[in-house]
């Protein structure tokens, strides 16, 4: 429960509320706002400019213009990075309020944004400033009396679309990589959380980022994102969100200039115990899987397969986890859990509780937490079948599937059976076993004895419909640019 001296008052003041256009903040060309809501209580924390196409087009101009004419094309690389450096350290030192930022407009415990969000965020920036000067080509033994060099180029004018369940680690993910190798980028947050976005715009302009290079268009999905995802200018687009958009993303991208494409999709990761495992830490590290950031992780380990031999005592013990973890105001620091995002993901979470009940055995949760706010229990599903509909397709909430198995090339077979393949995990104190799930299971990253362990210098992305290209570490880097063959006739 919230005591008074648990709860913290948040005092942060909005001052980011329009659009980042040629290093100006503008009002939308239609004059248009939406509200940005707090998902603990439903009201408005503020009101955003609303980007719509004609936006798009003027964005799409600042960072064309930028990377043809300006000085972010006639810098060093070394430079560059070093603004990248200093963005990172105003990121740390105005932790506290983007933090709080974060915590009022996403919903997830202040404790959370200030120890795992945001030193991810600052140690992305920090960790692809470094590769600026260290991004080169090679020099390649060609036939006859030639040399032949490649050179790695920006691919050019970038749009990239981020969701809102890291708003501040997904902007840093994208432009991390798009900044260091001297791409201009026309960015759209995503409504629900366009507030720490806005906000690292004022701190970019104040890193002395020239104008054109960052350009921020809040505003919605089926206006603004997908109005730069059709834009005969823009040489690449980056998304992550949902793998049904996903889709209308790579065909505007088809249908337009065949922009490049990378995309961050949705999972159903297996996470898979057996029955060697330390079953404590299995327990928690399970737990964390599926509840972490309100469920609400695209690589959340949502199918757990439990071998049969410890499955009823994995199901109690998680049954009495997820009871016990408290949700609440994300400004009390005893908080585990806070609201989930919005009114259109609670509504849908209930829905795939609402199915689990009729198909599966629940035991815990299953209902909305208090009368405000977005808050779910965290719920836990037994005796969940591979064809049940909470199996199948992602929730994006506090809702955890327990499926049994007997052994390791039945559990391989079922992990596969998704059109997903974005994570999976393993629990066993067996390497042979480890390894085996880490060379079967289909998807691009295995966690064995942990999860959700993440680092910028280690690449992540999805196998199948979670995705395409890798977004982190060296091979980010490579998305983000051109590679031009010169041969010179010697
Ligand atoms: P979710 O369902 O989790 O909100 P979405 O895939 O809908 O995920 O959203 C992720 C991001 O994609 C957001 O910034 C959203 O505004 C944007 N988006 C939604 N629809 C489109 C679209 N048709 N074209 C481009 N971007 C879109």
């Amino acid at each position: 429960m919230a005591t008074a001296t648990t709860v913290m008052e948040p005092n942060v003041k909005i001052s980011a509320t329009k659009l980042l256009i040629n290093g100006q903040w503008v009002n939308s060309a239609s004059g248009k706002t939406f509200p940005s809501i707090n998902p603990s209580t439903g009201e408005e924390l503020a009101r955003i400019a609303e980007a719509d196409a004609a936006d798009v087009d003027k964005a799409v101009s600042a960072a064309r213009a930028a990377f043809e004419k300006g000085p972010w094309r006639k810098m060093t690389a070394s430079q560059r990075g070093n603004l990248m450096f200093k963005l990172a350290d105003l990121i740390e030192k105005n932790l506290d309020e983007l933090a709080q930022l974060e915590a009022l407009d996403n919903g997830k415990p202040y404790s959370v944004a200030r120890g795992a969000d945001l030193p991810l965020t600052i140690a992305c920036y920090r960790y692809y400033a470094g590769w600026a000067d260290k991004l080169q080509g090679k020099t390649i033994p060609v036939n006859g009396n030639y040399f032949t060099y490649t050179k790695h180029e920006p691919v050019g004018v970038v749009a990239q679309i981020i969701p809102w369940n890291f708003p501040l680690l997904m902007q840093a993910w994208k432009l991390g990589p798009a900044l260091a190798t001297g791409c201009t980028v026309v960015m759209k947050p995503a409504e629900q959380t366009p507030l720490s976005a806005l906000r690292v715009g004022e701190l970019a302009l104040e890193a002395g980022f020239p104008p054109g290079v960052l350009n921020l268009l809040p505003g919605y999905g089926p206006t603004a994102g997908a109005a730069l995802a059709r834009h005969m200018d823009v040489d690449k687009v980056a998304f992550t969100g949902s793998t049904e958009v996903g889709h209308l993303v790579m065909k505007a991208a088809a249908e337009s200039n065949l922009k490049r494409v990378t995309l961050e999709l949705g999972g159903k990761s297996p996470n898979i115990v057996f029955a060697d495992a330390d079953m404590d830490k299995a327990i928690e590290g399970s737990h964390f899987a599926l509840f972490f950031n309100q469920g609400q992780c695209c690589c959340a380990g949502s199918r757990t397969f439990v071998e049969d031999k410890v499955y009823d005592e994995f199901v109690e013990r998680s049954a009495a986890r997820a009871k016990k973890r408290t949700v609440g105001n994300p400004f009390d620091k005893n908080t585990e859990q806070g609201p989930q995002v919005d009114q259109e993901q609670f509504t849908k979470v209930m829905g795939y509780i609402d199915s689990g009940k009729q198909q599966a055995k629940l035991m815990a949760g299953g209902n909305r937490v208090g009368d405000k706010g977005f808050f779910i229990e965290p719920t836990v599903f037994s005796d969940v079948k591979d064809d049940m509909k909470i199996a199948q397709e992602e929730i994006f909430g506090p809702v955890m599937s327990i499926l049994r198995f007997k052994d390791i090339s039945e559990v391989v077979e079922r992990a596969n059976k998704s059109l997903y393949g974005l994570a999976a995990a393993v629990w066993t104190q067996d390497i042979t076993k480890a390894h085996a799930i880490a060379d079967n299971v289909r998807a691009g990253t295995v966690w064995v004895n942990c999860y959700d362990v993440f680092d910028a210098a280690a690449p992540f992305g999805g196998f199948k419909q979670s995705g395409i290209g890798r977004e982190l570490g060296e091979y980010g880097l490579a998305n983000y640019t051109e590679v031009k063959t010169v041969t010179i006739k010697l």
